[in-house]
């Protein structure tokens, strides 16, 4: 980890952070009810390969709330509208916003992704790669600023603060392509495509965006709609 002192700005950046899978971690996050031997064989060998090259990465800057209207924040000249955001940082001064990737070494394991099944066991695994990027970045925020609770919004994560606002994201955190691998697409996706983003701030009751979003099947859902949290932001 390195920490980089620009003027008064302080970046933290996690260029190599240890990662290490089972198979049997990597079959049951895919989920899959019967596995078959040759599964079992195919996310084995790239368990293997995946061990020995992957290399998550973690990006974060310590930033101070300039300004702030009903429905927007400026953070460090950075304007950001949206009325939940807003919402949520009622009363904080200080935020950390952040990428976090499985990185690009993963990508080049299977450059073949003709085999459907294959394909799917290696983005599982970049999947796992990126959720660890990102616990290791929230448990050392929690530990070297003594945060208690602490949550997280993504731009695009809801209607309320559009995919668009990627760009105030990435021009707050400077050079994230050089410093973890991570860009931006014309139309704010990120690539690497298992990257997340987004901001930290404290809280005293978790937040979660699909509290307030009603999408039904979502695989990626973490919590129940709520729709009187949903009244209460109103959205
Ligand atoms: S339910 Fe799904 S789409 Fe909605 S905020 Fe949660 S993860 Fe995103």
């Amino acid at each position: 980890m390195s920490t980089m002192p620009e003027n008064e700005t302080v970046i933290h950046v996690f260029g190599e952070i240890d990662f290490k899978i089972t198979t049997e971690d990597v079959l049951r996050a895919m989920k899959i009810r019967k596995v078959a031997p040759s599964l079992e064989r195919t996310a084995a060998t790239l368990v293997e390969r995946a061990t020995e090259v992957a290399r998550p990465k973690a990006l974060c800057r310590v930033s101070y709330i300039e300004s702030r209207t009903d429905d927007s924040v400026t953070i460090e000249h950075q304007f950001f509208t949206s009325h939940v955001l807003r919402q949520n940082l009622e009363g904080i001064q200080r935020v950390f916003p952040f990428v976090a990737t499985c990185g690009t070494e993963l990508e080049q394991i299977m450059p073949d992704r003709s085999d459907l099944m294959a394909s799917y066991c290696l983005d599982t695994i970049m999947m796992l790669a990126v959720q660890h990027a990102r616990r290791h970045l929230e448990g050392f925020l929690k530990e070297t600023y003594s945060l208690g609770q602490i949550s997280r919004m993504a731009p695009g994560s809801l209607e309320d603060w559009p995919l668009q606002e990627q760009r105030p994201l990435f021009d707050l955190l400077g050079d994230v392509e050089h410093q973890i691998g991570v860009r931006l697409t014309e139309k704010c996706l990120m690539i690497p495509i298992k990257s997340v983003s987004g901001l930290y701030f404290p809280t005293e009751v978790r937040f979660e965006s699909c509290q307030l979003c009603s999408r039904a099947n979502c695989p990626g859902r973490r919590t129940q709609f709520d729709p009187q949290a949903a009244a209460r932001y109103g959205v």
